[in-house]
């Protein structure tokens, strides 16, 4: 029996989850990382969740992944981001204790079953047969070959990492870490097409030298609630902390503009391409000139240290520059520079040539996840590395690939543009590139996710029993609000109690649907009406209140919060949800159409050149893909289905056993 089922590669965000998840379901699995001191390191920002982030971070906890758990038990300050727009869009942003959130994720990994760590540097993958067969190892100045039969490579800006500030450049994969380059060589031999990233860090500053008077405080929120579902809240070690807001001064601009030619990415210097959407500041003031001003966050990036993230000020611009820009901002006139910003140029691989499980389509077996594939940040890669441990896992076994679709998560949507549109630059999760997003929401990831954790076997006891409880308690709740009514008997009183008349009898739930009727107000209206809400703890409840009129939230039962707070949304979006569930489940069936990598596109007649170049070139899995691959039109979809339907090639794609 070989010693090893599947090797992860890489103990970042994407590493973690790759290897927990295919330890967690039972395979022998050994996590191979150049610096077991590194693993769960934030080169970056302290921060896990924001706007998709968060939605991602909690998928990823509802799967059974475990960067959520870490951070409510690591972390320094939480707020709740995106409540002025629609529950689609709210969530949580926390910043993370820097020291103590990697030593959590290393304790968690050094205790996890079936899981061995390896300090070493993989040099190459090896292959026999036309499928992985191991990884070739350094350690110390030893080469070895470890075997496996499935292998996720999670190597972040490590492949060919070169830094730069201002002209000045090092060969590293960032602050701190060696670069690396068998594994680039044996990618490009195997025909994966690598193109040159880039990504930048902002400078940190001394506490003590900010003049927060001249900042607005943002105070962390204590009931912003977990990001984790097996937690009712989280669990800092310390009273919550704040941060505080400032912004770019004209001065600024105009500093930053004359000097713009000593950064490394204006002056030619880096050839990587950068993140559209996370710009480092020289980006902002060129893009963005009209503006007069940028927003700077400063955030404390450790419980017992001075150092305070910059965020919004991400640079490639030699030192000196730095300090002298920062000095022109609000608050930050005498500041000290502890560590000046830089910014990481690296090889990514085209995840165009990569199934929807993130296997890559040249060598069946290997798997790559993370910012490797051209996306940039902590939750973009802990998604894709879940999502490529329990594929890997699965392949390593044979059994069927687990795939997730658009219409069932952030995850779907973010492995769906990655595989079928590819990337131009680093790619970050935004709420705008789902469609389905009143369906994906913050709050019920665990209802959209946690069953397929449980069915694969990455789902622990207790998370199952707390979902369980959760969704027994909403069925109640909802079976007694759909079999209690209001008529027009009971006009008298819904006019005291200021309701609108109701025509003919209907349900309560159906009378929470108006705007103005919360769940408190509809039962404030039962216990008028005299009608007893037997059957729920989380109705019941409220009419023991001596007055049900405010639907007392018990602090004592953040699960009682999360019951109601899934009636309300159930309630008030019902139109909108049907819609957008029809819209997904119309998806899901194109997506459930296979199409095997091996199928000849121009053997088919009526297909344009282009279509044909096109799906020839990207592969789709599906016909639902293939039908997002951008320029192919619904007319090539409806041939492609009366091919595909006539070759009765609809075969279920099992791993291990490819499709004919
Ligand atoms: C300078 C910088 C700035 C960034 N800026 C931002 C930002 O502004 N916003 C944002 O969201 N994200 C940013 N990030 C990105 C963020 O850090 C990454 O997206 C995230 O860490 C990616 O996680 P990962 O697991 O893919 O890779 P990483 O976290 O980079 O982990 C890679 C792992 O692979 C291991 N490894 C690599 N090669 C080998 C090998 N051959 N053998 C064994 N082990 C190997 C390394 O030891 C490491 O453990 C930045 C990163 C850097 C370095």
């Amino acid at each position: 029996m070989k010693e090893f089922e599947v090797i992860i590669v890489g103990a970042g965000h994407a590493g973690i989850e790759a290897a927990l998840s295919s330890a967690r379901m039972g395979r022998r699995t050994a996590c191979i990382t150049l610096n077991l001191d590194r693993i769960g390191h934030l080169p970056c920002n302290c921060s896990i969740g924001g706007p998709a982030k968060g939605h991602l971070a909690r998928e990823v906890d509802a799967l059974g992944g475990q960067m959520g758990v870490t951070t409510d038990h690591t972390l320094t300050h939480i707020r709740k981001v995106g409540t002025g727009k629609g529950p689609a869009v709210q969530t949580v942003r926390a910043h993370v204790c820097k020291r103590e959130y990697p030593l959590f994720m290393q304790r968690v990994m050094r205790d996890q079953p079936n899981l061995k760590l390896i300090e070493g540097s993989v040099e190459t993958i090896l292959a026999s047969g036309g499928k992985v067969v191991a990884a070739q190892v350094k350690v110390g100045n030893e080469i070895s070959e470890i075997k496996a039969d499935a292998v996720v490579l999670t190597t972040g800006t490590f492949l060919n990492g070169l830094c730069h500030e201002g002209q000045k450049k090092t060969v590293a994969a960032r602050q701190g870490d060696q670069a690396v380059f068998g594994l680039s060589a044996f990618l490009k031999d195997l025909g994966v097409s690598l193109r040159r990233f880039k990504t930048g860090t902002t400078p940190r500053i001394k506490l003590s030298t900010i003049n927060t008077a001249q900042t607005e405080l943002l105070a962390s929120e204590e009931d912003a609630g977990a990001l984790s579902f097996l937690h009712d809240r989280p669990m800092p070690r310390k009273p919550l902390l704040s941060c505080w807001q400032t912004r770019t001064s004209s001065a600024t601009h105009e500093l930053l503009k004359e000097r713009l030619h000593e950064s490394a990415m204006y002056s030619g210097q880096i050839e990587g391409v950068g993140p559209r959407y996370c710009p480092s500041i020289e980006d902002k003031i060129v893009r963005f000139a009209e503006k007069n001003s940028h927003p700077i966050f400063l955030e404390i990036e450790e419980w017992e240290s001075e150092s305070v993230y910059v965020q919004g000020f991400s640079t490639s611009l030699p030192a000196e520059t730095q300090l002298l820009a920062l000095q022109t901002i609000p608050g930050l006139e005498n500041v000290e520079m502890l560590r000046p910003g830089y910014a990481v140029e690296y090889d990514m691989a085209d995840p165009l040539q990569l199934t929807p499980t993130l296997m890559s389509k040249l060598l069946p077996g290997l798997f790559l996840a993370g910012q490797i594939n051209g996306t940039s940040g902590y939750e973009e890669a802990a998604g894709q590395g879940i999502v490529a441990g329990i594929n890997a896992a699965r392949f390593a076994r044979g059994e069927t690939e687990v795939v997730f679709t658009r219409g069932s998560s952030f995850l779907g949507v973010m492995l769906d543009d990655l595989v079928t549109k590819g990337v131009e630059d680093p790619y970050r999760m935004l709420t705008a590139r789902a469609e389905h997003r009143l369906l994906l929401r913050h709050d019920n990831a665990d209802r959209r996710l946690t069953p397929t954790g449980r069915e694969i076997g990455l789902c622990s006891e207790d998370r199952w029993a707390r979902f369980s409880e959760k969704m027994e308690r909403i069925e109640r709740a909802m079976n007694v609000l759909e079999s209690n009514f209001v008529s027009p008997a009971h006009e008298q009183v819904l006019q005291r109690l200021g309701f609108t008349p109701v025509k003919n009898r209907i349900s309560l739930f159906e009378l929470m649907k108006r705007p103005e009727v919360s769940l408190a107000e509809a039962v404030r209206l039962a216990d008028a009406i005299g009608l007893r809400l037997h059957g729920s703890p989380d109705l019941k409840g409220t009419l023991q209140h001596s007055n049900a009129a405010a639907l007392q939230h018990s602090a004592d039962d953040a699960l009682q919060n999360h019951v109601q707070e899934q009636i309300e949304l159930a309630a008030k979006y019902d139109g909108y949800l049907q819609i957008q569930q029809r819209s997904a489940d119309q998806t899901k069936k194109l997506d459930a159409m296979r199409i095997p990598l091996s199928f000849d596109y121009q053997a088919m007649k009526g297909l344009s050149y282009e279509t044909i170049e096109k799906l020839s070139r990207i592969k789709p899995t599906t016909v639902g893909q293939a039908s997002r691959v951008p320029g192919v039109r619904p007319s090539d979809i409806a041939l492609l289905i009366g091919f595909l339907r006539g070759s009765r090639r609809f075969a279920p794609y099992t791993f291990g056993k490819r499709a004919s």
